[in-house]
C-alpha cells in the first residue's frame, strides 16, 4: 500500500492563486489543483482573455485587457517542454508560492486546457492538441492526463472534434461546464449569446462518443441560492443526458473561491454546497464530488 493521498487545502498560497502568469511564460503556468489532486499544468490558449461566455461569478480579470499574443504553436511547446523539465527538477519547489506544497511540484498530475477564456475558441484546437500530446510523449509523461475543462459552447466545431479524438486516445478528460438547468438561470449566470439548447446537444454528443465530468458551480444570487426549481430543472437534464446514451463520469460541484467582478454573485457556506450535491445524487444516481 503506499502513502496516504496528501489533503490538498484551499487555503494554500498555491490553490488559491491561479494566475495565468508564470516568470515570462505566456502559454502556460503551474497550480495546484484540488480536482487534479496536485500539479496540474495549464494551457492557456486564451492569453487575449477571449470568453463566449461571461459569468457572473469569472475570475479572469477582465479590467485590464488581454495580451495580445498570436497562438504560436512552436512556442506553445517550448513553453510547455521547459515548464515540465523545471517543475521535475525542483524549480517550482523553490518558488515561495509553492513553499507549502513542495512535495507536490515535481509531478505533473495533468496538462489542462484552461485559461483566461475559452479553449474551444481557437480556430486549430486539434494542432494544439497535437501539440502538447507530442510534447508529452517526448517527455514520457504517460500517465499525466489531459484535462480540457471547457464551457462546452464550441465541442460541435469541427477542429475541437478532432483534438477530443487526440486527447480520448491519450488519457483524455473532458470536464464541461453546467451550471444550469433552464435557459433563463443560464442566461442569468453564465450570460452568453450561445443557445443553451447548444450546449445540452454539445454535452449530449460528447458525452456519447466519451465519459465526461461535468463542472457546476453553484452560487447565491442576491443572497440566495440555487432556487429548488431550478436545481430539479438541472438534475432533469442530467438525466436526459444519461437517457440518451451519454456518460458522465461524476459531477464536480463548486462554489465561488475568489472574489467576483459582481458584487451580488456570492459564495454558497459548506452545508449549503453539500445539501445541493446530495440532492444530484439523490435524483441522479450520479457520483457527485464536492469542492467547497
Ligand atoms: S467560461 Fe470560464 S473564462 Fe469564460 S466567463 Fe465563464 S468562468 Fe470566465
Amino acid at each position: 500500500m503506499g502513502p496516504a493521498p496528501i489533503e490538498i487545502k484551499n487555503t494554500w498560497a498555491a490553490v488559491q492563486d491561479h494566475t495565468r502568469v508564470f516568470q515570462d511564460l505566456v502559454f502556460v503556468y503551474p497550480v495546484i489543483s484540488r480536482r487534479s489532486r496536485g500539479l496540474s499544468i495549464g494551457i492557456n490558449l486564451n492569453p487575449d482573455k477571449r470568453c463566449n461566455f461571461d459569468c457572473v461569478y469569472c475570475e479572469v480579470d477582465r479590467r485590464t485587457p488581454g495580451r495580445a499574443e498570436a497562438l504560436n504553436l512552436p512556442q506553445l511547446g517550448d513553453e510547455l517542454t521547459w515548464l515540465i523539465r523545471y517543475a521535475q527538477a525542483g524549480g517550482l519547489a523553490t518558488q515561495p508560492k509553492f513553499d507549502e506544497v513542495p512535495e507536490l511540484t515535481r509531478t505533473v498530475r495533468d496538462l489542462a486546457f484552461s485559461g483566461d477564456g475559452e479553449p474551444t475558441m481557437v480556430p486549430n484546437f486539434d494542432a494544439c492538441v497535437q501539440t502538447v500530446v507530442e510534447v508529452k510523449r517526448r517527455l514520457n509523461l504517460p500517465d499525466a492526463k489531459l484535462v480540457l475543462i471547457t464551457d462546452s459552447a464550441g465541442l460541435d466545431k469541427t477542429s475541437v472534434k478532432r483534438g477530443l479524438e487526440l486527447m480520448a486516445a491519450d488519457n483524455g478528460e473532458f470536464w464541461c461546464k453546467l451550471d444550469a438547468g433552464t435557459e433563463a438561470y443560464y442566461r442569468l449566470v453564465n450570460r452568453s449569446a450561445v443557445k443553451f439548447e447548444r450546449i445540452l446537444r454539445n454535452l449530449l454528443e460528447t458525452a456519447q462518443a466519451w465519459p465526461i465530468v461535468i463542472q457546476s458551480l453553484f452560487l447565491k444570487i442576491n443572497g440566495a441560492p440555487l432556487p429548488p426549481e431550478e436545481l430539479a430543472a438541472y438534475c432533469d437534464r442530467l438525466n436526459e443526458l444519461i437517457q440518451a446514451g451519454g456518460k458522465i463520469r461524476e459531477i464536480h460541484a463548486y462554489t465561488i473561491a475568489r472574489p467576483t467582478p459582481e458584487p451580488w454573485a456570492t459564495k454558497l457556506s459548506g452545508p449549503e454546497l453539500n445539501a445541493i450535491a446530495a440532492t444530484i445524487r439523490a435524483r441522479t444516481g450520479l457520483r457527485v464530488e464536492v469542492f467547497d
